[in-house]
């Protein structure tokens, strides 16, 4: 049959990786067009993920430091929060992103179609078009014949299925929409969004309590590093249960009454005025008709795909959230670059040897690579480093002396194959262990790197140096 709009690629979904893809195709020559349901580009990284969560991540953070200060002899007043004027400032700066990419698009060239669509086989898409805001579907259809197309669908939140339907129950969306701060709120999932929103709503006011059902918080990083975590935010919780499941939820006009599972927990139900699901996301792989295509789908919704992003249909490439974890945008955009050389005729290949994961929670948790608990299950023979932050000047003069820097070597190669890093700003420091690993740096080569002083960064060269046995700074 006939289509409406033909090109080269299409890309479906304008998250990290979607809106990264197709700005790469267009830069390599090709004719493209992106579909995407909702109004407005950048997926769920800028519009519900990322970075409207820093946006309040800032502000609690300033928060917090600013009742910090009385202890050093300076008193602010108690803070007076305005949420709607904070929520106008979280929408500003997620409107600034995400207009800057509608501009970036339209210099080159990238049309966008909006509204959902669905492979009708293997060179054709329909684009049920949806209204302004991307919630309603308008009626008409769009079919769209492709060369070349990169899946970039992205995620969801899961809802578990046992919790009912309520406006005070919300995912993280519904909790980055910031429309009260409620007095008491459970959070369902200890992991990074979960752990980040709790941090928010705690300092806007709420009393929160955090339920896992795993026997730790922050799958990601050793065991060490949370505990550090876990010092500095002992007195922000009311109650962090591990080993716990939520079981039921009762909404009744007056509270929101939530059963839990587990080790010393009451079997009384326990009231709450909201209650964020942050227990995971889910590919939104099985929900675009990606049979059609001929593209095969996991019983979870993950498209499996090679080190050349291309799925099993050789002209079909997929990236980010939707092949599956970790589940971040900095995956997803280095995905998209892949899949798009590739589909240009490039020699490319996703050869990340590492992909690091940060919480922004107060302190900040940062890691990537191996970490002592990986190496010891896999047997591998590491030696790890670790510089204390109650030694770096900085991080005394800056309230952060609980903070450490961890780096984990190859026992033979002396190679640096991990690190972890807690205190503030540890993901912007993080990065300089990503290279490193990359570059196949010894702890010779970081420790003899001359860093700045005195600064928090500078600790990454003081671990290498306490590994080399070189650090005069430790006792
Ligand atoms: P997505 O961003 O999910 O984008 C997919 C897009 O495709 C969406 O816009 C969707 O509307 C569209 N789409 C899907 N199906 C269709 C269809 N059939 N038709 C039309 N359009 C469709 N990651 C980090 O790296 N750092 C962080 O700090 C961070 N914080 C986060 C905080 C929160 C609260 C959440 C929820 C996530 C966070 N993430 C973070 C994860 C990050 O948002 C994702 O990894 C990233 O957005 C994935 O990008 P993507 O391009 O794969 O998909």
């Amino acid at each position: 049959g006939g289509a409406d709009i033909e090109c080269e690629m299409l890309v479906l979904g304008a998250g990290p990786g979607g809106y990264s893809a197709a700005f790469r195709s267009a830069d390599l020559g090709m004719k493209t067009v992106i579909v995407e349901r909702y109004a407005t580009l950048g997926g769920v990284c800028l519009n519900v993920g990322c970075i409207p969560s820093k946006a309040l991540l800032h502000v609690a953070a300033v928060m917090d430091e600013a009742n910090h200060m009385a202890d050093l002899g300076v008193t602010f007043a108690a803070p007076q929060v305005d949420i709607d004027k904070l929520r106008a400032h979280k929408d500003k700066v997620v409107g600034k992103l995400t207009g800057g990419l509608a501009g970036m698009a339209k210099g080159r060239k990238v049309d966008i179609v909006r509204g959902f669509g669905t492979f009708l086989d293997p060179h054709h898409i329909e684009v049920e078009v949806t209204d302004g805001a991307g919630q309603d579907k308008t009626g008409s259809k769009k079919v769209i014949k492709f060369q070349k197309c990169i899946i970039a669908a992205g995620s969801a939140a899961v809802h578990l299925p046992f919790i009912p339907k309520d406006p005070r129950i919300v995912d993280s969306t519904g909790a980055l929409e910031l429309r009260f701060v409620p007095k008491k709120m459970l959070v369902i999932g200890g992991g990074i969004i979960g752990l980040e929103m709790a941090t928010v709503y705690s300092t806007l006011g709420a009393r929160v309590d955090v339920v896992e059902m795993m026997d730790g918080l922050m799958q990601g990083p050793d065991r060490d590093a949370v505990k550090v975590w876990e010092k500095q935010n002992a007195s922000r919780f009311d109650k962090i249960m591990l080993k716990t499941k939520t079981v039921a939820v009762d909404a009744k006009e007056d509270g929101l009454y939530v059963t839990f599972e587990g080790e010393g927990v009451s079997p009384e139900p326990v009231k709450y005025d909201m209650i964020l699901q942050a227990a995971g996301r889910a590919p939104n792989g099985k929900k675009i008709g990606a049979d059609k295509a001929g593209v095969a789908v996991t019983d979870r919704g993950f498209i499996n795909v090679d080190a050349q992003m291309r799925t099993n249909v050789p002209h079909i490439f997929a990236i980010g959230d939707v092949v599956g974890n970790p589940m971040l945008a900095h995956k997803a955009v280095h995905e998209a670059h892949v899949a798009a050389e590739v589909a240009a005729g490039h020699k490319a290949a996703f050869d990340a040897t590492v992909i690091p994961g940060v919480a922004y929670t107060h302190p900040e948790v940062a890691w990537v690579g191996y970490t002592e608990d990986q190496a010891k299950k896999e047997g591998r023979k590491v030696e790890s480093a670790k510089f204390p932050w109650a030694a770096s000047g900085r991080a005394i003069a800056n309230g952060a002396e609980y903070g450490f820097t961890k780096l984990i070597f190859d026992a033979e190669t002396h190679r640096v194959i991990g690190g972890a890093i807690v205190g503030p700003n540890a993901g912007d420091m993080i990065g300089e262990v990503c290279l490193a690993i990359e570059m196949g740096c010894d702890a010779v080569d970081i420790g003899k790197t001359i860093h700045p002083h005195p600064t928090l960064g500078e600790t990454v060269g003081m671990a290498a140096e306490v590994a080399h046995g070189t650090c005069t700074d430790v006792p």
